[in-house]
Order: C-alpha cells, then sequence, then structure tokens
C-alpha cells in the first residue's frame, strides 16, 4: 500500500520551490512549543541542514524538558532569553518557515508582529483550523491531518525528499503524531497514519524508546502533584460525565512547580467510565490569567467551549483558552456554566 500524500501539485511545486531556493531558513513555532512544534520544526531543519541550507529553530519560549532527547533540540533558540540572536537570524533570512500554528500572533505579541514584517519569503505548514493566508507566500493547511508532523511527512513525500530524510527527522516526526495524538489514543483513526509509521519504522526509528523518552520523563514533584490533583481536587459531576479541577500558583508552589508539570493531566480524568469532558483551571504562577484545558470525547466539542466560554479555540476534543483578572472561585462557576451550557449533549446517551 501506497500513501496518498492528498497534497496538490501546485502546493508541493510552490513549497520545493521555497525550500529549494532559501539560503538562510528561519524556522518558527507556536508559543509554549509542544511535541509537535518541536518535532515538526526540528524535523524540517534536518531536512534543511542537510539540503546545506542555514537553518536555524527559533520558539517563542521554554518547551518541555522531555523533547530534550531530539537531536538537535539544544541548538534551538529561545526568543524570550536571545532576542539580539534571534533578530540577527531573522534579518539574516531568506526564508521563514512557520508550523504548527494557524495566526502569527500564537507566536506572541512580538513575533507576531515582526515576522509578517520581515523582507523575506515565508512559508506556512500547519493542521489548525482558518488559517490566516496574507503574510505567506505559500500554505500549506490541513486541519484534518492528526499533526504538523503528518503534514510534513505528507509534503515531503510530496516533494520527493523522503529519501533524504534522516533518521533523526523521522524519530521527530513520530514524536510529534504521538503526542498530537496522546499517543494515538485520539483524532487518529485515519489508515494513512498507520502507513506514515511504517515508513518511519522502516527509516529504522525506535518507538519504543521514544515512547519511554516521552512519558516517563517525570520529576517526583510532578507525579505528587498529579496524585493530588486526582485525590484533592477533582470535581466530578457524574450525572453529566464532566469534571473540573483547579489548581492555583500557591498550590503549585508546594510542589515546586516547574513549567510543563501539568501537562497532561487534563487527559486523566477522561479514564473514568462513561466520561467525556475534563476541564482543568490553572493559575499562571506570574500573571494574572488562569489557564483553561478542555478535552472531550466524541460529539461534545471542546472547541465550542473553548471558544464560547473561555476566549479560546484548539481542536475539536482538545481545546484551551484563558480567563483575565478573575478570582477562582468564579473561574470555577464559569467552568461550571459552561458544562452546564452542554448538559444536552452531555446526557444524551447514544456513547
Ligand atoms: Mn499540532
Amino acid at each position: 500500500m501506497t500513501l496518498k500524500t492528498k497534497i496538490s501539485p501546485q502546493e508541493a511545486m510552490q513549497t520545493k520551490k521555497l525550500l529549494d531556493g532559501c539560503k538562510n531558513v528561519v524556522i518558527l513555532a507556536h508559543q509554549s512549543p509542544d511535541g509537535d512544534a518541536i518535532g515538526s520544526t526540528l524535523a524540517l531543519w534536518e531536512y534543511l541542514t542537510r539540503k546545506g541550507k542555514n537553518a536555524t529553530v527559533i520558539v517563542p519560549n521554554y518547551y518541555p524538558d522531555f523533547l530534550k532527547w531530539m537531536n538537535g533540540a539544544d541548538k534551538i533558540v529561545l526568543f524570550a532569553r536571545q532576542k539580539a540572536l534571534s533578530y540577527n537570524l531573522l534579518k539574516m533570512a531568506d526564508l521563514i518557515c512557520v508550523l504548527d500554528l494557524n495566526d502569527p500572533i500564537r507566536m506572541g505579541d512580538e513575533l507576531g508582529k515582526v515576522v509578517p514584517s520581515l523582507r523575506c519569503k515565508r512559508l506556512l505548514i500547519d493542521h489548525h483550523i482558518d488559517p490566516v493566508k496574507k503574510p505567506f507566500d505559500a500554505v500549506v493547511s490541513r486541519p484534518e491531518c492528526s499533526s504538523t508532523c503528518e503534514l510534513l511527512f505528507r509534503l515531503f513525500t510530496a516533494i520527493s525528499a523522503i529519501e533524504h530524510l534522516s533518521l533523526h527527522g523521522a524519530e521527530d516526526i513520530y514524536a510529534g503524531m504521538y503526542t498530537d495524538t496522546g499517543g494515538f489514543s485520539f483524532n487518529s483513526n485515519d489508515p494513512d497514519i498507520f502507513l506514515i509509521i511504517a515508513e518511519l519504522l522502516r527509516k529504522g526509528i525506535d518507538k519504543d524508546r521514544i515512547v519511554r523518552n516521552i512519558n516517563n520523563f517525570y520529576t517526583a514533584d510532578r507525579f505528587r502533584l498529579m496524585g493530588y490533583v486526582l485525590y484533592e481536587k477533582l470535581q466530578i459531576f457524574p450525572d453529566l460525565h464532566a469534571s473540573i479541577f483547579s489548581i492555583t500558583k500557591e498550590e503549585l508552589k508546594r510542589f515546586n512547580y516547574l513549567k510543563g508539570d501539568m501537562e497532561g493531566i487534563v487527559n486523566m480524568p477522561l479514564g473514568i467510565r462513561g466520561h467525556k469532558l475534563s476541564v482543568s483551571l490553572r493559575e499562571d504562577t506570574e500573571k494574572p490569567i488562569i489557564w483553561v484545558s478542555i478535552r472531550s470525547y466524541d460529539e461534545i466539542s471542546a472547541q465550542d467551549m473553548a471558544t464560547r466560554f473561555f476566549n479560546g479555540g484548539g481542536h475539536f476534543n482538545a481545546a484551551g483558552g484563558r480567563l483575565l483578572d478573575m478570582p477562582m472561585e468564579l473561574a470555577i462557576e464559569k467552568a461550571k456554566e459552561a458544562i452546564e451550557a452542554f448538559r444536552e449533549q452531555l446526557t444524551n446517551n447514544n456513547s
């Protein structure tokens, strides 16, 4: 069985022209980059570097430690900490590749403004809905793809670049696909995903080792924090098959919180039998913001809830948002209101 890339000849031609024609490339991803953001930027970096291009990955801010095993991760430039270097690289770039985001603003206010204003070519490769197309010379957007890494693999195939994909590049792509689908537990029914994995395995990746690198990376503090949230903080609404948990910055401090420590905890309540919705409220340790994360199953739209109640958005079953200048008690009330608004769908018994 061969993979149908679903990339149009025009998209392939445009992308190939941009990637072949550049010399100095900056590859960018969104704020608080996740496995897909780091995986896709590093996979593209591997490819361009092997083609003799001068490529650098810049991310707006910190990315989690469990991604640091990836080849090239130590060379990633953090915009927040290395501004002068970042600006130099951006000014020198004749091509900027933006990955895993649909709007430059997702890189933060500063990068969001700077990137569209630079005099260079710009390429967007992404799987979020409604991409902002204007600042880009070419846009490859596929909201139906499980991850930007999956899309990048399709694109590489379409431009005959797969034979040049290195083992490290293949590892990056697997890591992004794995993390963006919760270990192929959601958003991953497309058989093509498994054709791609087969190809990556043929490239020699050790998927068992990758999974161990990603998953078994907790500190003891993070492990205790997870236990605390699940035991002390989880409010379950059995009739609605839903739950909410909240965590304040004081509570986070008790567990020597490091950025990324709350990652993934929002998925856990979905392990309760019949559960369809999980909402997490986390107070920022510095700014007066409560970060909201929503996970759902089936026809319950986390995205819709994030947009209507929490100034956010995302994917259908995995979305997020934020509440500004709101005490936690009120945020909890707001979350209760949000799940109440979905009562009909949540109590609908067809799944
Ligand atoms: Mn993604």
